[in-house]
């Protein structure tokens, strides 16, 4: 059978960059290996799960270019039914009912204010010990009309090993199983319950997952040993962790995808530094999509927590925006479209703008910033500087830029090369240095003090709009 992997993020809010770390590494080994990878919404717990947050981490991952196989909005076979655990219910009913009939579960009436006096009182006989069920509803009869929770009977004895693809073998002794709440009074099952079935019965042949995980995966190993199911492989991977090797939250580095979206950077050069969270290739630092598809595979997955380092993600992230080879033309037109938007310009022609982009490119580290250095091509007066200009352009300097416009004004062709020979031969005749002509007429055409190269910025705004722009600098000076 082909892999079949899956991500299952619980929609409470946005994509998490760690949750997008373990939806990449699922979809890579689906990818890399011709399985499937496919998304399964956990959605169980009605209180916390909202439609407009599936829908935001369906947006992000397509953002991200992770794309699904099966699941929300594309569906799958038949057999599989809904990817949205809230439509299963009937499936786990059917399910614990099983494990009822098996004696692998049991309805517990233990009231909270039952458990709550009991863990009191183990409290003040002995302050440390951990709280255990004692297993009171395991041999009591059923009560009709009472409320209930469903509890799996963990055996007593042996133990339950697993042998993880990341971590090794692990071994967890069944005495430190309590017997764990499958069920809730409210007929919700709980997540190690709802994740067992559907991975089960969606084919799952490999579960990959944060290691934070790691501790329910013994639970899941009884259940599946209790169905009679096969368990499937399981991989755990490191964890992100702060500078400070916390959790990584908000006050650490912004942890939603959506905000590296609108930060402006590249979707794969977030994939690019993410992967590093667990998987490396030698030496090599910076990998396009396709070879991360291509390379990846278990043998160089390590244990090691990561700490997230926000001057090395823009690092990356800015070598994905440099390279066209990584970052073809078009892409980054497409992208950097929104952050044009955003600043109240009209959308230019695809010419322009594939025409404007290798000029700023190198230096731009985000698409925002790039925005930012394109703004002056698409604004019909740019917006000026005022200390570059009070530094750069002068009344005469300005005088000077409409005669050079003048001289122009013939040229042909238009072209790089041409313009500064001939801005060079003008003011060689008149024992000016270029660069008295060149700074002044970089603010009349740009606004700034820093561009592209001069005479690139000549040819891409044409030359129509150049010699606008210098005959307008006159204009630019305060009265
Ligand atoms: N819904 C769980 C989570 O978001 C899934 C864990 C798993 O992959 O089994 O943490």
């Amino acid at each position: 059978m082909k892999p079949r992997l899956r991500f299952a993020p619980s929609p409470s809010g946005y994509l998490h960059i760690g949750g997008a770390r373990t939806a990449l590494f699922n979809w890579l080994w689906a990818r890399n290996q011709g399985g499937l990878f496919v998304l399964r919404v956990e959605d169980t717990d009605q209180e916390r799960s909202s439609l407009d947050s599936v829908k935001a981490i369906l947006d992000a991952m397509r953002w991200l270019g992770i794309d699904w196989d099966e699941g929300p909005e594309v569906g799958g076979p038949e057999k599989y039914g809904s990817y949205f655990q809230s439509e299963r219910k009937a499936v786990y009913r059917e399910h614990t009912e099983r494990l009822i009939g098996t004696g692998h579960a049991y309805r517990c009436y233990c009231t909270k204010e039952e458990l709550d006096r009991a863990r009191e009182e183990l409290k003040a006989r002995n302050p440390k010990a951990q709280f255990v069920y004692p297993g009171t509803c395991r041999y009591r009869k059923d009560q009709p009309d009472l409320p209930f929770v469903v509890r799996f009977k963990s055996p007593q004895e042996g133990s339950t090993d697993f042998v993880d693809k990341v971590f090794g073998p692990i071994t967890t002794p069944n005495k430190a199983q309590q017997d764990f709440v499958l069920v809730r009074t409210d007929g919700y099952p709980l997540y190690n319950l709802a994740a067992t079935i559907d991975d089960h019965l969606m084919d799952i042949t490999l579960v990959v997952r944060g290691r934070d995980h790691i501790g329910n995966t013994p639970q899941q190993v009884l259940l599946y040993r209790a169905f009679g199911w096969e368990p499937p492989e399981f991989a755990h991977l490191p964890m992100m962790l702060s500078p400070k090797g916390e959790k990584l939250s908000k006050r650490h580095a912004s942890v939603s995808v959506d905000e590296y979206r609108e930060r402006g950077y590249p979707p794969a050069g977030v994939l690019n530094y993410i992967v590093r969270f667990g998987w490396s290739s030698g030496d090599q630092e910076i990998f396009s999509r396709d070879e991360l598809v291509q390379k990846f595979g278990w043998d160089h997955v390590n244990k090691s927590d990561g700490k997230f380092d926000e001057k090395k993600f823009a690092d990356v992230a800015f070598e994905h925006l440099k390279r066209p080879e990584l970052t073809p033309l078009a892409d980054y037109a497409k992208n950097v479209r929104p952050f044009l938007a955003e600043r109240g310009l009209a959308s230019p022609s695809d010419a322009e703008l594939t025409a404007a982009i290798p000029g700023v490119r190198e230096r731009a580290r985000t698409y925002k910033d790039a925005a930012s250095d394109l703004d002056f091509y698409f604004r019909d007066v740019p917006e000026v500087d005022p200390k570059a200009r009070e530094k750069l352009l002068g009344p005469e300097a300005a005088a000077r830029l409409v005669e050079l416009s003048a001289t122009l004004e013939g040229l042909e062709p238009w072209d790089a090369a041409a313009l500064e020979a001939q801005a060079r031969q003008w003011c060689e005749a008149r024992g000016l240095a270029v660069k008295d002509v060149a700074q002044p007429a970089r603010v009349a055409l740009t606004g700034r003090s820093a561009s592209p190269p001069l005479f690139e910025v000549m040819v891409v705004l044409g030359k129509a709009r150049t010699l606008a722009r210098l005959k307008r600098a006159p204009s630019l000076i305060p009265a």
